[in-house]
C-alpha cells in the first residue's frame, strides 16, 4: 500500500493543521474523526484526525509519525465535524479548540492493551527473549500477553517498543464509542398524554409540524409570555420527531435545568431522555453521549453543551430561553449555543425552535426580516391574567421617610404582611448577593477595591463576622480600619445585597419561614434543589434571591413578587443593559400568579420612567422592542451591525496597552478595505481582572466576514507579543 498521511489538529489556540506520517500498523485503522497520540514538541499529545491524505504537503520537512490511536472508530458524526469547522471559522478559534469542546471525553484516555500478533503467537522463543531483555516486570508474561491483559503504562513502554519493533505485539483499544444502533421501538407512543392544546398552542404546533414533515431546515421563534405553555409545544413537537424515528435536542439554561424541568421530559418520553448538565462527571457524561450515539436515547436535554449530543438522525433542536446570556461560552471557543444550534439544524436539515417570553433583539430582528417565523402566544394557559404590577417610586419614598432609607417600602411591607397572614407565598428579588455591595471612605469617598481586580469588594457576614469578598476572583480579606486610599478616613459599608435584605426580613417578620437563594447559599451539591423543593412544598413562606429564582421555575402557590431594586444593572456600561434589565424583570414577574389565584408584583425603583421598567410594568414587549430597536439603529449596534472584541491582557499595564495600541494602529489602517470600523483601544469595563490589565479594541461591521478577515490580516502581519494574552470574541455578549 502507498504511504498515507494524517492531518491532525490540537486543542491549542494555534490555527494550524499538522501533518503526520501514518505508520504501516495504523494505516488500515486510522479514520477521520478519531483521536490520536502524536509527537508535538517534546511530548506525545492528544490530537484529532481531520483528514487522511495520500501526499504530504511539499513544504513540510522532517515529517514525524503518528504514535497511536485512542479510539477504535470515529467519535464524531460528519455533521458534528462540520459544526466544529464552522465554530472555528466563525468564532475565530482553532479547529482543535472547537472539536475538543464538542467531545465530552476530550482527554479521557481509552485504556490501551498490548496483545501478541499472529507472528508473536508463533514465536514464543522470540517473545521470551524480548521479555528477558526488558528485565523482570510484574504481571507481564507469555500468558498475560496471550490473553491481551497487559495494560500499557509508562512502566511497560520500553517493552512495548521492543515488541512492536519486532512485529510481535500490537496495541488494542478498549471499548468502542458507538455501539449497535438500537433503532426505534415500533409504534412509538408517549408514556403520558399531555393536556388538550389551546388554540394558540395548536396554531404554533401546526406550523412547526408542517416543517418537520418537510424535512427541511427552518427556524421558528416561539414568543410566549411566561406560563403560556411553550414547554407543552416543545413536548408535542418532540413526540412528532420521535414518531418519525428521529432524535431531538433541547437546550435549557443551566440555572433552569432543575429536576422539575427534566421531569416533564422524562414523564413523557421515559428512558429515551439523556440529560446533560455541568454537574455530571466525565464517566456519566460519556455514558449519556454513547446512549445518544447508539440511538438508545432519543432526546438530549441539557445546558449549553447538550448541543453537541451525537444524534445520528436529528430532526429538531429546541433552545428554551433563547435570550439567556449563559448560552455564550466565555472562554475559547467563544460560541453562542443558540447560533451554533441553528447552524447544526441547518447542517442536519432539521427544525429549530427558539423559545422565550422576552426574545433577544437579534432574534426579533431576524423574525422581522423573515429569516425566522415568529409564533406568538400572548396569553397564559386558561387565559389567566398576567400579574398586576405596582410601581413604587423609591425617590419619593426616601424623601418622605428621610434618614431611614428603607429596604422595604411601606406598600411592599404591608403587602408581604397580608400575604403571610393569608398563608400565601411570596418571592423577593434582588440581583446583588452579599451584605453590603460597597465599602466607602467617609472622608475621601474612595471605594475599597479588590487588590487583584478593579472591582469594588462586597462585604459578607460569615460565622466569624464581616469579611470582604471579590465576586470576580474570590479574594477575601478583613474590612480595613481606615481607608486604604487616603489612609485617614473611616470606612462605611453601603449598597444593598441579599444578605442584608434577609436580616431585615427576619427582624420584620419573625414568624415567617424565610429562605435565601443565591450563589452563597447554593454552593453545596443539591442545595439549589433543596431550597426549591421545600418552597414548592410550602415549607417556606418567603423566598428571597438573585436571578437564580427568576428563571423557569413553576411555583403555583406564589401570589406576591417583590422586586427590591429594579435598577440593578441599568447603569452598566454595556449597550445591552436595558435589554437585560427588561428581560429579568419580565422573568421575575412571571413567577407570580401562575395557578388559580391572581398575582401582584411590587416593583421598587428609582427610575420609574425608564423604558425598560415601563415596558415591564405594562407587559408591553412590542413597545420595548420598538424603542430599543430604534436606539440600536441610531447607534449602529447589533442587531444592526456585528461586533468583534479583541481583549489584550498582561500583568504589566504598559505592555498590554502597547500591544493593544500597535494592533489598533494596524487595524485602523486596514479597516476600510474590509468594511470595518475600529474603536479603541480603551481600558476594558473591568480594567484589572485577576491582576491582569485589560485593553480592548471594538470592531464593528455590517457583516461578520469583514471582521474575521481583518483579524486574520492582522495575524498574518503581527504576532501578539510574548506574554501578552489576546482573546477574540465574535458577537460578544458582554462588553465588560
Ligand atoms: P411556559 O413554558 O410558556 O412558561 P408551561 O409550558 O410551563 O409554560 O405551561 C404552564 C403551565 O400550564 C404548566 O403547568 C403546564 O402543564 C400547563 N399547561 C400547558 N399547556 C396546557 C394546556 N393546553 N392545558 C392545560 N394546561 C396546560
Ligand atoms: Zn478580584
Amino acid at each position: 500500500m502507498a504511504e498515507q498521511f494524517a492531518e491532525v489538529v490540537f486543542p491549542i489556540p494555534l490555527r494550524q493543521v499538522f501533518t503526520y506520517r501514518l505508520p504501516p500498523a495504523l494505516e488500515s485503522l486510522a479514520q477521520v474523526g478519531m483521536r490520536c497520540f502524536a509527537p508535538f514538541g517534546h511530548r506525545q499529545t492528544v490530537g484529532f484526525i481531520t483528514g487522511i491524505i495520500p501526499r504530504a504537503p511539499a513544504h513540510v520537512k522532517n515529517l514525524k509519525s503518528l504514535d497511536s490511536l485512542l479510539d477504535s472508530e470515529a467519535l464524531l458524526t460528519p455533521d458534528l465535524q462540520k459544526l466544529g469547522k464552522w465554530i472555528a471559522d466563525y468564532y475565530y478559534c482553532s479547529e482543535g479548540e472547537a472539536l475538543f469542546a464538542i467531545l465530552p471525553m476530550g482527554f479521557v484516555k481509552t485504556k490501551r492493551f498490548l496483545v501478541l500478533t499472529p507472528e508473536g503467537l508463533q514465536n514464543k522463543e522470540k517473545v521470551l527473549a524480548v521479555l528477558e531483555k526488558a528485565g523482570p516486570m510484574r504481571k507481564v508474561s507469555w500468558e498475560t500477553l496471550g490473553e491481551g491483559t497487559v495494560l500499557l503504562s509508562p512502566r511497560t513502554s520500553g517493552l512495548t517498543k521492543l515488541l512492536k519493533k519486532e512485529g510481535l505485539a500490537a496495541l488494542k483499544l478498549e471499548g468502542s464509542v458507538a455501539s449497535e444502533e438500537t433503532g426505534l421501538k415500533k409504534g412509538y407512543e408517549d408514556l403520558e398524554k399531555g393536556p388538550p392544546l389551546h388554540n394558540q398552542q395548536q396554531v404554533a404546533l401546526d406550523a412547526i409540524e408542517k416543517n418537520l414533515n418537510l424535512d427541511t431546515f427552518h427556524t421558528f421563534l416561539l414568543q410566549g409570555v411566561t406560563g403560556s405553555g411553550k414547554t407543552e409545544v416543545y413536548l408535542r413537537a418532540i413526540s412528532t420527531v420521535l414518531k418519525k424515528g428521529q432524535q431531538a435536542i433541547v437546550l435549557i439554561p443551566e440555572i433552569a435545568l432543575t429536576p422539575q424541568t427534566v421531569d416533564r421530559f422524562t414523564r413523557r418520553f421515559g428512558d429515551q431522555v439523556a440529560v446533560f448538565h455541568s454537574r455530571l462527571g466525565p464517566t456519566e457524561k460519556i455514558r449519556h453521549w454513547r446512549r445518544m450515539a447508539s440511538g438508545e436515547a432519543k432526546v438530549a436535554v441539557g445546558a449549553r453543551s447538550a448541543l453537541f449530543a451525537p444524534a445520528k438522525n436529528l430532526g429538531l433542536i429546541v433552545v428554551d430561553e433563547e435570550h439567556d446570556s449563559s448560552y455564550k461560552q466565555d472562554k475559547a471557543p467563544r460560541y453562542h449555543a443558540r447560533d451554533a444550534a441553528i447552524m447544526r439544524a441547518q447542517i442536519c436539515k432539521a427544525t429549530a425552535i427558539l423559545g422565550s417570553a422576552t426574545p433577544s433583539l437579534e432574534s426579533v430582528q431576524n423574525a422581522r426580516l423573515g429569516k425566522y417565523t415568529l409564533l406568538s402566544m400572548p396569553e397564559r394557559v386558561n387565559r389567566k391574567a398576567l400579574p398586576r404590577v405596582k410601581v413604587v417610586n423609591l425617590r419619593e419614598e426616601w424623601t418622605v421617610r428621610g434618614e431611614e432609607r428603607p429596604i422595604l417600602s411601606m406598600a411592599l411591607e404591608e403587602a408581604l404582611r397580608e400575604n403571610l397572614e393569608r398563608h400565601e407565598q411570596s418571592m423577593l428579588f434582588l440581583n446583588r448577593r452579599g451584605f453590603n455591595t460597597v465599602t466607602l471612605c467617609l472622608k475621601c469617598g474612595a471605594q475599597v477595591h479588590c487588590p487583584n481586580c478593579s472591582i469594588p469588594v462586597t462585604s459578607h457576614k460569615g460565622p466569624k463576622g464581616v469579611f470582604l469578598l471579590c465576586h470576580y476572583c474570590d479574594w477575601q480579606g478583613p474590612p480595613p480600619e481606615t481607608c486604604p486610599t487616603c489612609k485617614d478616613g473611616a470606612v462605611q459599608q453601603v449598597g444593598l445585597g441579599t444578605e442584608k435584605v434577609e436580616e431585615e426580613l427576619r427582624s420584620k417578620f419573625p414568624q415567617a419561614r424565610i429562605a435565601r437563594m443565591d450563589l452563597d447559599t447554593t454552593r453545596e451539591k443539591g442545595s439549589h434543589e433543596k431550597i426549591l423543593d421545600s418552597f414548592r412544598r410550602h415549607e417556606i413562606d418567603l423566598l428571597l434571591g438573585t436571578q437564580m429564582i427568576a428563571k423557569g421555575h413553576d411555583f403555583p402557590g406564589v401570589t406576591l413578587v417583590g422586586i427590591i431594586g429594579a435598577d440593578t444593572g441599568l447603569a452598566l456600561p454595556d449597550f445591552r443593559s436595558s435589554e437585560r434589565v427588561f428581560q429579568l424583570l419580565v422573568q421575575v414577574s412571571g413567577r407570580a400568579g401562575r395557578a388559580e389565584k391572581e398575582g401582584t408584583i411590587y416593583l421598587q425603583t428609582f427610575n420609574p420612567d425608564h423604558p425598560s421598567i415601563q415596558a415591564a410594568v405594562h407587559h408591553d414587549t412590542e413597545a420595548f422592542w420598538k424603542g430599543e430597536l430604534e436606539l440600536r439603529k441610531d447607534l449602529g449596534y447589533p442587531p444592526f451591525s456585528r461586533l468583534g472584541l479583541l481583549v489584550y491582557q498582561h500583568k504589566d499595564e504598559k505592555r498590554s496597552s502597547r500591544a493593544a495600541e500597535d494592533a489598533a494602529a494596524y487595524l485602523k489602517r486596514e479597516a476600510r478595505s474590509f468594511g470595518v470600523e475600529v474603536r479603541g483601544p480603551a481600558p476594558a469595563g473591568i480594567f484589572k481582572l485577576r491582576d491582569q490589565y485589560r485593553f480592548q479594541i471594538l470592531l464593528k461591521a455590517e457583516k461578520p466576514t469583514g471582521i474575521r478577515q481583518l483579524i486574520q490580516s492582522l495575524d498574518s502581519k503581527f504576532e501578539t507579543p510574548t506574554g501578552v494574552s489576546r482573546a477574540v470574541d465574535l458577537d460578544p455578549q458582554s462588553m465588560l
